[in-house]
């Protein structure tokens, strides 16, 4: 049994653990599962993310094949975040690609240490770190609400993009200082 390899014990509650347990047995086979799951937590970054318990729409189709068990599909997630820029609410959704090869225990491949291997474990696999993996490599680290989204003022905060040219005449308090010198010896 290999050291290196993911070793967590599915939860059969989660939406995202499938038993495989006939599939396993039955090389050539199929099964489709098609939904909508519910979101796990931990799909975020710092500004953006999809809210733990929201719906994802789910396809996937799990085949027998001689390592193991595949795992392909697609998971709509609905994204849901705010602006850097002018902190607006950003609301979109994202369809992700999900594939993963579950390794049965007597099948692992020994030496590919750097490889994160999905394990078959008690006839389950579980998805939601796949599904984690495709979500979060797919956020913007800095989201906007548009490309050209010009934010906020930094000294009052209006929106820039309904106040073009907007600007503050900000003096320096020693600068105007120093004026009214010059101001007194002319
Ligand atoms: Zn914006
Ligand atoms: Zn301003």
């Amino acid at each position: 049994m290999g050291e290196n390899v993911l070793e967590a014990t599915p939860n059969p509650a989660s939406p995202w653990v499938f038993g495989v347990q006939e599939l396993a047995r039955a090389a050539g086979t199929m099964r489709e599962e098609s939904g909508v799951f519910r979101a796990p937590a931990d799909l975020s970054l710092a500004l953006i993310g999809v809210e733990e318990g929201s719906d994802v729409e789910t396809d996937l189709r799990l085949e027998a094949v001689h390592e193991g068990v595949l795992a392909t599909g697609t998971a709509t997630v609905h994204v849901t975040g705010e602006c850097g820029r002018c902190l607006d609410p950003i609301v979109y959704d994202l369809d992700v690609d999900l594939q993963e090869l579950f390794f049965s225990k007597d099948r692992i491949v020994q030496g590919e240490d750097d490889e994160e291997q999905f394990l078959i474990e008690n006839d389950y696999i579980d998805l939601e770190p796949v599904l984690r993996d495709a979500v979060v490599t797919n956020l913007p680290f800095q989201p906007v609400c548009r490309e050209d989204c010009q934010g906020l003022c930094a000294q009052c905060g209006v929106r820039l993009d309904e106040n073009p040219g907007h600007h503050h005449d900000v003096v320096d308090p020693r600068w105007a200082a120093l004026q009214g010198l010059t101001n007194d010896t002319e």
